[in-house]
């Protein structure tokens, strides 16, 4: 994870990363979730450091003031709740202004999408083989008579006027075509 990462991610496990007047990282929330975060926090001391004092790139994405943030939860009293973007990212007692008597949330960043979870996209998004289409014969289908001149292996015609029966092949007795009309029946 990257320290950007661990930043935004931190917080919206209600860790808040601060630096202190002397300019030491200060990690508050509860001891739970700071004990989850320290190991992440250590291992990304200088580059928090770097971006929470502004000498250090903002992480892309978030907003470059860690009081701030692009995605509130919103819950009013009336039991509904509502997801707020707000651009610029606004201070939580901005959005309590806005919203009064609601409660306030940060919105959680989107949790990383579990590779199972991958797999069960890939296997979705996977194209499903079209089956190729079966070829028939007028002369083996119901709605076709035979050609009543000669000795009927001209061109004959189809009863059911099935939209195959307008395409090239079709109603001769051994051309063979694609019909979803075709109806089987014993030569
Ligand atoms: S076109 Fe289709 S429905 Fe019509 S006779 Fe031929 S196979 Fe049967």
């Amino acid at each position: 994870m990257t320290a950007a990462a661990t930043l935004a991610r931190a917080r919206a496990d209600g860790v808040t990363l601060a630096l202190d007047p002397a300019g030491k990282l200060k990690v508050r929330g509860t001891d739970a979730a700071v004990a989850r975060w320290l190991p992440e926090v250590r291992a990304h001391k200088p580059a928090l450091l770097a971006i929470l004092s502004g000498t250090g790139p903002a992480p892309a994405g978030e907003p470059a003031d860690p009081a701030t943030n692009w995605r509130w939860l919103i819950s009013p009293a009336d039991g509904c709740r509502f997801s707020l973007s707000s651009t610029p990212p606004a201070t939580r007692a901005e959005v309590e202004a806005l919203h009064p008597g609601a409660l306030v949330d940060l919105e959680p960043s989107p949790a990383p999408v579990a590779p199972h979870h991958l797999e069960q996209a890939a296997a979705i998004l996977e194209p499903v083989p079209t089956p190729t289409p079966a070829l028939v014969t007028c002369r083996t289908c119901g709605h076709w008579r035979r050609d009543q001149v000669g000795d009927g292996s001209g061109l004959g015609r189809c009863l059911a006027s099935a939209p195959a029966s307008f395409k090239p092949g079709s109603c001769w007795p051994r051309g063979e075509i694609v019909c979803r009309e075709h109806q089987g029946v014993t030569e």
